[in-house]
């Protein structure tokens, strides 16, 4: 989990001082370190040594394009799950076979888009993969994402391999896929599963695993195995990840065994979102006011579901700490939002004490953070600043009032 230093009164992250940071660019502020994100990236991919192994990040957990192209620079490839991340990807300078398209409910139109720009495709349909062979035959690869029905990962809406998903073509429709392949010559070049985001042990990678090992023989002309992601990132202070060791370790174990009985030596893919650029991200807000009710303290901040939306959807808990008043007496609090909505960042919660235009750091922000923000209440999305070798890059600007009304026409009425 990140940890921010503490010196002279003042937090710093990467070299940076993140009070001067919030008083520089304002509040409220998207903060990402590279270094955590690069040291995610090479302790997962190190993880599974001896292994042909390939991460393609998951950028719908954070789109900015310099955040992508980082990521690339350092060796990953991408995966996208619509046209316009394809896109990105492409302007982010990822060549198109290092970008994998995982659509889902999708028009077959937008496959053909991805397939003219020449990038991988992530079957995840009977009906699409019917389409696919009519018109391209053996002539295009895909991949074909299998649903092996597990249940991983506490929430609902995070666990997507469960058997009420709508995600992937079940394990139990394996025989049509096989009838489609040979029927119209379709060439699978890839399995997929991802069976959601809060796996904890490698026990429910390997059940998946061996799930995709036994649909795979089935399969004569594979290149790769993508698992996927679901690693767990602590949110809260002492809160158990993925043992990312053990689970590469076992892994690689296992598929080495797969390649050697399949006959060549297959790449493992996963497609990690979270686990690379959540802890590498804190959201920085201002207490607007300290309010105390009959039941609670509130305190209410510049900020709100509007640009981290994680703890009224998800339930999610993150980490807060007033970055003002390091010595403060701690006090229990409830942080909420300034949005005409319940939205509340976190209940009973001990905080430094708070006074009015302290600044407040959110953790583990960077993943489904300003990528889920949007503008109700007409409100602004925040800017983003990037810590890259000592350094704070703005990577995208503060909204202003021409954003709000960018794509209204007025009527003259
Ligand atoms: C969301 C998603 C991921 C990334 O999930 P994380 O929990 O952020 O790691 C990977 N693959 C697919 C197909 C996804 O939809």
């Amino acid at each position: 989990m990140l940890q921010l230093n503490h010196q002279n009164n003042n937090y710093e992250c990467s070299g940076v001082n993140i009070n001067e940071l919030a008083n520089q660019f304002g509040t409220p502020l998207y903060v990402y370190d590279a270094a955590t994100i690069k040291a995610r990236y090479h302790k997962l991919k190190s993880a599974f040594s001896g292994i042909r192994i390939r991460l393609h990040y998951a950028c719908k957990a954070n789109a900015n394009i310099s955040i992508m192209k980082l990521l690339k620079s350092e060796g990953a490839g991408l995966d996208a799950v619509s046209i316009e991340e394809v896109q990105l990807g492409i302007l982010a300078g990822f060549q198109p076979h290092d970008i994998i398209y995982t659509p889902n409910s999708v028009d077959f139109s937008e496959v053909q888009q991805a397939v003219a720009l020449g990038v991988r495709i992530n079957i995840d349909n009977l009906r699409i993969l019917e389409q696919f062979g009519m018109q391209y035959g053996n002539t295009y690869a895909c991949c074909v994402r299998i649903n092996p029905h597990i249940m991983a990962g506490g929430h609902a809406q995070i666990s997507v391999g469960h058997i009420d998903s709508k995600f992937g073509i079940s394990i139990h429709q394996l025989r049509h896929v096989l009838r489609l392949v040979e029927l119209l010559n379709i060439r699978i070049e890839g399995l997929h599963m991802h069976t959601g985001s809060d796996i904890l042990d490698a026990d429910v990678f390997l059940r998946g695993a061996e799930l995709l090992f036994e649909a795979a023989v089935q399969f004569s002309e594979l290149d790769y195995l993508d698992f996927g992601s679901g690693f767990k990132v602590p949110y809260k202070e002492g809160e158990p990840a993925t043992d990312i060791e053990e689970t590469g370790q076992k892994i690689a174990q296992v598929f080495s065994a797969f390649c050697a009985t399949y006959g060549r030596e297959l790449e493992l893919k996963f497609e990690p979102g979270k686990y690379l650029v959540s802890e590498a991200g804190l959201l920085l807000v201002r207490a607007n006011v300290v309010k105390q009710t009959t039941s609670t303290v509130f305190v209410g901040v510049n900020s709100g579901q509007n640009h981290l939306i994680r703890p009224m959807f998800y339930q999610a808990y993150h980490r807060i700490q007033n970055l003002s008043n390091p010595e403060g007496a701690t006090r229990l609090y409830s942080v909420v939002g300034y949005i005409c909505e319940t939205d509340t960042f976190a209940y009973d919660r001990k905080l430094n004490e708070v006074r009015e235009g302290d600044l407040l750091a959110i953790f583990n922000a960077g993943a489904y953070g300003f990528a889920m923000a949007n503008q109700y209440n007409s409100r602004l999305r925040p800017a983003e600043v990037l810590l890259l070798d000592g350094q704070a890059h703005l990577i995208r600007k503060r909204e202003d009032l021409d954003d709000l009304l960018r794509n209204q026409l007025i009527l003259s009425l």
